[in-house]
C-alpha cells in the first residue's frame, strides 16, 4: 500500500486502527531528506496509526518509526540509529471554518493540525513531516564525543594529540561543523 490515503466515511466514532509498512522510496519528503545528504534509510517505515471521528474533526494518533545511517557532526564517524516518533494530527475540513481559538489551543499543545479536502485523507505527508522532525540536526555519534583535532584532524576519540588548542580555532571548528550540516 503505498499511501495511507483513508475514505473519511469510513472512519467511525470508534475509530479505525492500522498498522502500515511504507516503502521509503514512496515518500518523496523523506527521499529528499536523504538525497540532501541528512541520513540514509535503511528500513522502511514502520507505522501504527488510530483514527478517529471527533466533533468537528479527525484525530489520528500513532507512532513511526525506522533506522537511518547518520554522520556525526563532530568526528564524521558514520552510525546507525533507530528513529522513531509518537503524533497526534488533527485535520480539520478545508471548507470548515476553524475558530481562532481553537487554533490557538492547538499550538499550546504542540499538536499538529492539518486540513483535508474531499472525500479521503492520505495520511501520509504529514506522517513523513513527523519522520524528518526526528532526523537529528546535528548528528552525534555519541554524547561526549570529542570530534576532530581542529589543527591535525586526529580523531580525538581514539587518539590525543599535541596541538595546542586554542579557543579560537575550536570555535572555528563548531562553525564550520554547523555549516557542513546544511
Ligand atoms: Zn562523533
Ligand atoms: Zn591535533
Amino acid at each position: 500500500m503505498p499511501y495511507l490515503k483513508i475514505r473519511v466515511d469510513e472512519i467511525r466514532e470508534q475509530g479505525l486502527t492500522l498498522s502500515a509498512q511504507e516503502q521509503i522510496a514512496d515518500y518523496p519528503a523523506l527521499l529528499a531528506v536523504q538525497k540532501a545528504g541528512e541520513c540514509q534509510f535503511l528500513a522502511p517505515l514502520e507505522i501504527s496509526l488510530t483514527i478517529i471521528r471527533e466533533y468537528d474533526h479527525i484525530r489520528a494518533s500513532g507512532e513511526v518509526g525506522t533506522s537511518v545511517r547518520l554522520a556525526c557532526s563532530r568526528c564524521l564517524a558514520v552510525y546507525d540509529a533507530a528513529i522513531s516518533s509518537a503524533f497526534t494530527i488533527f485535520y480539520t475540513k478545508a471548507s470548515a471554518a476553524v475558530q481562532l481559538d481553537e487554533e490557538v489551543e492547538l499550538a499550546e499543545q504542540d499538536l499538529v493540525s492539518a486540513t483535508y479536502a474531499g472525500d479521503e485523507i492520505d495520511f501520509a505527508p504529514e506522517i513523513a513531516e513527523q519522520v524528518a522532525l526526528e532526523i537529528p540536526f546535528k548528528p552525534l555519534c555519541k554524547e561526549d564525543c570529542q570530534g576532530l583535532c581542529a589543527v591535525c584532524g586526529v580523531d580525538l576519540n581514539a587518539a590525543t594529540c599535541g596541538c595546542e588548542k586554542q579557543e579560537s580555532s575550536l570555535k572555528f571548528n563548531a562553525l564550520q561543523g554547523y555549516k557542513v550540516d546544511r
